[in-house]
């Protein structure tokens, strides 16, 4: 059974020769190449398809080259000794070379005649392996700009939907009835921003408009799936705009439902101002090839909910300490029941926030004690990040700055110099503390 037969449109073939497009084999993956040409001399239609024949007509560099063949995955098995076969909802091989991976996926279909191997739950694919042709593999695709196949026997490129013109016009276009697909894959809504901000694309009218109104589909998907997206939307590069995007569309509230609710209690923006600070920063480090970790962007993006729980909390008279301990717990239980964020980045996203509040100590054995944490630079980074916020954090900033770069007698004859000349050790640290609780959590940002 079809699962709408009206969703999808009747493909017509356009044929780009090769003198009409810009792809040239110097651009793709030598590997890549290989599995093409084997598969061809196995007497099988080979063709580079999707992200990689979009992102080489748009002269950008494919992260990775996927292969569309109308050979079977077992076929494709007996052709390459560096194959394994991989996956349940979608069956495909693995030509394995090395640290690269090239994906070979037989077409397949999206109507299915019984005979097939597909399994649908309300509306939604959970199994999908059912062979068609080329033709029905292009339309089952998500965007036209992703439905395009390069062929290794003519070089030319193959357009079944429309997509070789919204390359050029950079839009981005469902194929077949939007709402369908959507429903189909809740998941598609997130690609589309995620792709038109990495692309720099258009969403077209009747691919965007339903968005928003589907948006709370999202709630349903795969919370791992979701936590793959999350990476990709953040640490590709391209953060601010996939931020901005998620707003636009109405998905922020679906992937952060309690950051998206901090921010509109947060009259000043002082809060947005830092996380898109906090953004800028990461695709700065993303495009300066430095490492970006996704503690540290979920301490960011999660950083709204953690101060109005803190708040909330410490409304109710909680101690500071306290306090602090149960709204990082909190928002992080209730974060993962729509994304699954692994503990090996909760539980250091939560240190991040949980050092913040012992910034404000001068007492020696405790400046130094910071200084050795594991996590004392993401946490600091992190402080460094909240003067977006607030003004409030500048004695800090400064102090930790030179703390760090001072030798330790150094560091410690200025500290004991300090407490001699009236700051006796602890008082500063417990004055200031104080001083914090009263005016309230971070989240007077
Ligand atoms: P990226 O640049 O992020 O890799 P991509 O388009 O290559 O973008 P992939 O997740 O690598 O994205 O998917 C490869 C191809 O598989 C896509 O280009 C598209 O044709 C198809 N595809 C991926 N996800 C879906 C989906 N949810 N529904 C339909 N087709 C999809
Ligand atoms: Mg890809």
């Amino acid at each position: 059974m079809p699962i709408n037969p009206h969703a999808l449109p009747q493909p017509v073939l356009r044929t780009i020769p090769r003198e009409q497009h810009v792809i040239s084999r110097r651009d793709i993956s030598p590997n890549a190449l290989r599995v093409l040409y084997r598969l061809r001399e196995g007497g099988f239609g080979a063709y580079l398809v999707g992200g990689a024949v979009r992102d080489l007509l748009l002269g950008l560099h494919p992260k990775d080259f996927d292969v569309a063949t109308d050979a079977t995955p077992e076929q494709v098995r007996a052709l390459f000794r560096n194959c394994r076969l991989i996956g349940r909802r979608f069956r495909l091989a693995h030509v394995v070379y090395g640290r690269e991976i090239i994906e070979v996926a037989t077409f397949r279909a999206n109507s299915d005649d019984g005979s097939g191997d597909r399994e649908v739950e309300d509306g939604r694919l959970v199994r999908d392996n059912v062979y068609g042709t080329i033709e029905d593999d292009a339309v089952r695709r998500d965007f036209t700009c992703n439905a395009l196949y390069y062929a290794i026997e003519d070089f030319s490129v193959r357009d079944y939907v429309g997509g070789y013109e919204d390359v050029q016009a950079r839009v981005m276009r469902l194929i077949g009835d939007p709402e369908t697909r959507y429903r189909e894959d809740p998941v598609r809504m997130l690609r589309a921003v995620r792709l038109a901000a990495k692309l720099g694309f258009a969403i077209e009218p009747g691919t965007a408009d339903p968005i928003p109104r589907l948006a709370s589909l999202l709630g349903e998907a795969a919370p791992a799936r979701l936590f793959e997206e999350m990476l990709k939307l953040f640490l590709s590069g391209h953060a601010v705009a996939s931020f901005e995007g998620l707003e636009r569309h109405g998905l922020l509230g679906a992937l952060l439902p309690e950051t998206a609710a901090a921010l509109r209690s947060n009259r000043s923006g002082a809060l947005r101002r830092m996380v898109l600070e906090g953004l800028r920063n990461t695709d700065a480090r993303v495009a300066a090839d430095e490492p970006v970790s996704p503690a540290f962007l979920f301490a960011l993006l999660l950083w709204p909910a953690y101060c109005r729980s803190l708040a909330g909390l410490q409304a109710q008279g909680m101690h500071a300490e306290e306090a602090q301990r149960r709204a990082a717990d909190r928002v992080t239980l209730h974060q993962v029941q729509t994304i699954a964020l692994p503990k090996r980045f909760s539980l250091p996203m939560q240190e991040i926030w949980l050092l913040q509040s012992r910034f404000s100590s001068r007492q020696r054995k405790r400046v130094f004690r910071l200084l050795s944490h594991p996590r004392f630079r993401a946490a600091f980074d992190f402080l460094v990040l909240r003067q977006t916020a607030s003004d409030s954090h500048a004695a800090d900033v400064e102090f930790w700055r030179q703390a760090q770069d001072s030798p330790d007698e150094e560091l410690s004859a200025s500290l004991v110099a300090a407490s001699a000349a009236g700051e006796d050790d602890d008082a500063p640290a417990r004055r200031r503390r104080r001083r914090r609780r009263r005016g309230a959590a971070p989240a007077g940002e």
